[in-house]
């Protein structure tokens, strides 16, 4: 836990979030600002700064993909999804506690704005 991480502290329940899956090692939660009908952020327990730093906890990465695809399933999100590491200044990565962004629920569009 890093006191001046916003996600650590979401994991610790100091900042609420709309939870809508929890496991021993993640956490899965509606985005603030939902960019899909379904926008849900997959974090992992431990902090790890971004996906970089997850691929070096192979235990916490495939959590991560497992919880990721269990909030799909939750959220039935049958038509499909895209999932989303955002990762270091070219991706605009806003938060440094690795995410996985869940987003679906509609026809997504092309991968990256202005294509
Ligand atoms: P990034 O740009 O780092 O990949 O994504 C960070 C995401 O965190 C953004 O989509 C943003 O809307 C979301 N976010 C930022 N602050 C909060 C918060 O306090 N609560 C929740 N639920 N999401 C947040
Ligand atoms: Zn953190």
């Amino acid at each position: 836990m890093e006191n001046s991480c916003l996600f650590c502290r979401i994991v610790s329940g100091e900042i609420p979030a709309t939870v809508v899956h929890r496991t021993e090692t993640t956490v899965a939660f509606r985005d603030i600002d939902p960019k899909a009908p379904t926008h849900v952020l997959v974090i992992p327990v431990a902090h790890h700064a971004d996906v970089v730093a997850l691929a070096a906890d192979p235990s916490a990465a495939a959590d991560v993909l497992a919880t990721a695809a269990a909030v799909a399933e939750k959220e039935d999100l049958t038509g499909g999804f895209r999932l989303i590491f955002n990762t270091g200044r070219d991706s605009g990565q806003e938060v440094f506690h690795v995410h996985a962004h869940v987003l679906g629920g509609a026809p997504l569009g092309p991968m990256l704005a202005g294509q």
